[in-house]
């Protein structure tokens, strides 16, 4: 029986998460659960799964989960808030596998107390690498700590790895579906968030939609890529497949291309990534052949789709730069659902926070990363208002 602390309970990925711990019942079993505010959810999770710590980032609401559960007669288990909540859950010796499914930056910190306490790591939270990738392999070397990929692509070419020496490898080939916008020729200046949010292939959180829709989520995976699997961005491609059925491919030395296919469902990386090196049966089904029409493959538009490029860009720039272009992201995608951006300021909020960004040499540790996460947060916050009082 492994025991699991899942980050990011009530998010998309800890959703997917607890139903394939249900499936494995018999395998996997939940030790804590951590949420960030969504306290309804979170006292279902915990009447169904019962774990032994529930962690809960905002304090303000703890009174407001425990009379959620009072009112429903569940039992509470132990509580712990904030930061030192989340250290506690995430490094508890009693803790086999955490699986970091937390939305953006902010997902680093647990990432990091788990890598740091020689965990299994399940890693969703891509920010996680982005930010941190070295620091991150650095220390999992030092602590024996394992960082297995949740991503669907990255989990995709850790399975095509398998078959070949990392001497052989060639090149790295992540796909991308495209996003909603790659077809339509309109300007995309004037798309809303309702456009963008409707991602053609996969259902995910808000802003990975989002960065899907201007392809932002394959450079930050790009990155991601890079360090997960100790290679140079310039090996690693990106390919537009919008049947989404290939999730990433890796090419060999002597030309010789695997890759792994699957449904666009999340549980399958997810289980991937639990039972690991092993396999077990899937709840998931496999793809219906007799439906999967055509797959396609072109390059990205870059021209169109410029975040990309400023993701190659701070990988190439390197220190500080990769944070800084993922929280000028964060608040720029957030700005346009709030409508107070369009669509193409996202990269161009981006490529202005790259430029004024100093400090790209410094020496790589949490609290570097950390300070440039927040120096980006606030510039990016000041350019968010004077695009928006150009247009008004
Ligand atoms: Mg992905």
């Amino acid at each position: 029986m492994k025991h699991l602390t899942i980050i990011g309970s009530t998010g998309s990925i800890g959703q997917n998460t607890l139903h394939v711990v249900r499936h494995l019942s018999e395998s996997f079993k939940v030790f804590a659960l951590a949420a960030h505010s969504s306290v309804k959810l979170l006292a279902e999770q915990i009447e169904a799964f019962q774990p032994q710590v529930v962690s809960l980032t905002d304090p303000q609401r703890l009174d407001e989960l425990r009379r959620h559960c009072g009112g429903k007669g569940i039992r509470l288990p132990e509580m712990v808030t904030g930061e030192e909540g989340l250290r506690a859950v995430a490094s508890a010796g009693e803790v086999d596998i955490v699986v970091s499914g937390a939305v953006g930056a902010a997902g680093l910190f647990p990432t990091w107390v788990a890598v740091q306490a020689g965990k299994t790591v399940a890693l969703a939270n891509k920010e996680s690498m982005v930010l941190a990738g070295e620091l991150l392999s650095g220390t999992a070397a030092k602590t024996g700590a394992r960082i297995i990929p949740i991503d669907s692509e990255h989990s995709a070419i850790d399975q095509c790895l398998r078959s070949g020496r990392r001497e052989e490898v060639r090149r790295l080939i992540l796909t991308a579906s495209g996003g909603p916008f790659r077809n339509t020729h309109e300007n995309l200046e004037r798309v809303t968030p309702e456009e963008a949010l409707n991602h053609p292939t996969w259902r995910m959180g808000r802003r990975i939609t989002i960065d899907s829709a201007t392809l932002m989520n394959k450079g930050l995976e790009v990155i991601e890529a890079r360090w997960l699997f100790q290679i140079p961005e310039d090996k690693v491609d990106i390919m537009v497949h919008p049947q989404s059925i290939v999730h990433s491919m890796v090419e060999f030395t002597d030309g010789s291309v695997i890759a792994q296919l699957g449904t666009t469902d999340m549980r399958q990386p997810i289980q991937y990534a639990l039972t690991y090196p092993d396999r077990f049966a899937s709840c998931v089904p496999g793809i219906d052949w007799s439906t999967a029409g055509r797959l396609e493959f072109m390059p990205p538009d870059t021209d169109r789709f410029p975040c990309i490029r400023l993701a190659y860009q701070a990988i190439q720039e390197g220190g500080t730069a990769p944070a800084v272009l993922n929280a000028a992201d964060e608040v720029a995608v957030q700005a346009f659902l709030d409508r107070r951006i369009a669509f193409t300021d996202i990269p161009r909020l981006i490529e202005k926070a790259l430029e004024a960004h100093q400090g790209s040499s410094s020496r790589i540790t949490f609290e570097n990363v950390m300070a440039a996460d927040t120096w980006a947060r606030r510039f990016s916050l000041e350019k968010v208002d004077r695009v928006r009082m150009a247009k008004s």
